[in-house]
């Protein structure tokens, strides 16, 4: 199994995830943009027993954006990191931008594009969805 590493902007914090990645959406919600500051944020599910900080977790910060979700951020240059979703404890959110590799899959759909950016046009092919898709991602896990 292909293991892939990422890392924050300024090095501080590394992870490693083993067994590859789930489906990847971009994700157009608000609080996607606000947390990314850019049009929306490419990330993919990812299994939380295949996911290790393998540096600098102590320099890592959280933040509650809602009832059920964490979101993790280097306290050192504030990169995004992963989301924690304590409805679904088996797996995490992983931004793509941070990976070293190319994970070999690629962007499935466009996920909440009703709250899209108004200066933002998606001119990719691929399916939208005014919120989630009618699939649960995380079950999508082996086909992503
Ligand atoms: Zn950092
Ligand atoms: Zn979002």
């Amino acid at each position: 199994m292909k293991t892939l590493t990422g890392k924050c902007l300024c090095g501080a914090i590394e992870y490693e995830i083993e067994g590859g990645i789930g489906p990847i959406v971009n994700c157009h919600c608000s609080k996607c943009r606000r947390w990314h500051g850019a049009a929306f944020r490419t990330r993919s599910a990812v299994k939380r027993k295949n996911f290790k900080w393998i540096k600098g977790e102590e320099h890592l910060s959280k933040y509650r954006s809602s009832k059920h979700n964490i979101k993790t951020f280097c306290s050192i240059c504030g990169s995004n990191l992963i989301s924690i979703p304590e409805d679904k404890p088996d797996f995490i959110g992983l931004p793509i931008g941070g990976l070293e590799q190319d994970p070999g899959n690629r962007p499935l759909m466009n996920i909440f594009v009703d709250y899209k950016a108004p200066w933002y046009e998606i001119t990719d092919e691929l399916p939208q969805y005014s919120e989630w898709p009618p699939v649960d991602l995380t079950k999508l896990e082996e086909v992503g």
